[in-house]
């Protein structure tokens, strides 16, 4: 038997109840939307959905890859609902949400990758919450430029694409991905006028170094904002947890990114990428 690391104390969440979570809930079952919180089986439910705030996952909950963090059921995507983009909006209008934050699954099949919902999504959000500032953590366009800039062209604050992990796991982790690729995206990004921001998991077997070259490497290509937070197994069949890191490190870790030029660094083991995410708007 291999000693597996132990889940430490910091990692203890809040459960989540109470009079917003039950009305997050309700708003988001009546509208039949998904949300990450919920299939990522995200620590902070209790805190976020308490405040009145959720990630909408649209474009369906079955993705076309087969990341090994990912909670997310991978297949052959039939949903193709032309009538989501409303439903979020009138959703988040309900829920009075002041920022909203819109994530999707990949949709590589599709020719656009999604591109059309994306916009029409965020725009109609706009319409009906006018003040509404909205973060969209976007899908790698596997290189599809003409994608990229519909889905990030409709007035969102944030564009947030997430690295997910260190150049040398690409392969066990993002396995449909590419490190060059999402860096060149975070760059066209920038270039096209937006904040940007990206995510990164630890635990996942990384080392120091590679992270630090990572941050170098985000910096050179134009990365606003990072998050760096403790990955955690959602099943036992997704990858494994190989450490726990510890919170002095995540603060470290945070100096670092600075001193290597990001603007600003979210860190810490419950960090997520939607975690305190209207923090970034301004930044
Ligand atoms: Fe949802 Fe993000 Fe909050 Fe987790 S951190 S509950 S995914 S909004
Ligand atoms: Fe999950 Fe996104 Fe990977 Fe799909 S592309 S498996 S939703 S992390």
């Amino acid at each position: 038997e291999n000693a597996r690391p132990k889940r430490p104390d910091w990692l203890r969440v809040k459960l989540p109840i109470g009079e917003n979570y039950r009305k997050v809930r309700e708003v988001v079952d009546k509208n039949k939307l998904h949300t990450i919180c919920q299939s990522g089986n995200c620590p902070n439910m209790g805190e976020c959905w308490g405040e009145g705030t959720a990630t909408f996952m649209i474009l369906g909950n079955v993705c076309t890859r087969s990341c090994t963090f990912c909670a997310v059921a991978t297949g052959r995507p039939t949903e193709y609902d032309t009538d989501e983009p409303q439903r979020v909006a009138e959703a988040i209008a309900t829920m009075g949400v002041k920022h909203a934050v819109l994530t999707s699954v990949n949709r590589d099949e599709l020719k656009d990758k999604g591109a059309e919902i994306w916009y029409q999504t965020v725009i109609l959000t706009k319409q009906l919450s006018p003040k509404t500032t909205i973060e969209t953590l976007i899908p790698d366009t596997k290189g599809n430029w003409e994608a990229l800039y519909r889905m990030i062209s409709a007035g969102q604050e944030v564009v947030s694409h997430n690295m997910e992990t260190v150049e040398r796991l690409y392969r066990p982790v993002r396995p449909q991905a590419k490190y060059e690729r999402s860096l060149e995206q975070i760059r066209r990004t920038k270039e096209y006028g937006k904040r940007t921001k990206t995510g990164i998991m630890l635990g996942l077997g990384e080392t120091q170094d590679e992270v630090y070259k990572a941050m170098d490497d985000l910096a050179e290509n134009g990365c606003d904002i990072l998050t760096l937070g403790q990955y955690l197994q959602p099943t036992k069949m997704h990858h494994e947890v190989i450490e726990f890191i510890h919170p002095d490190m995540f603060d470290l870790y945070r100096e670092e990114g600075l001193k290597r030029g990001l603007k600003y660094v979210e860190s810490g083991p419950l960090v997520r990428s939607s975690y305190h995410s209207e923090r970034h708007v301004n930044v």
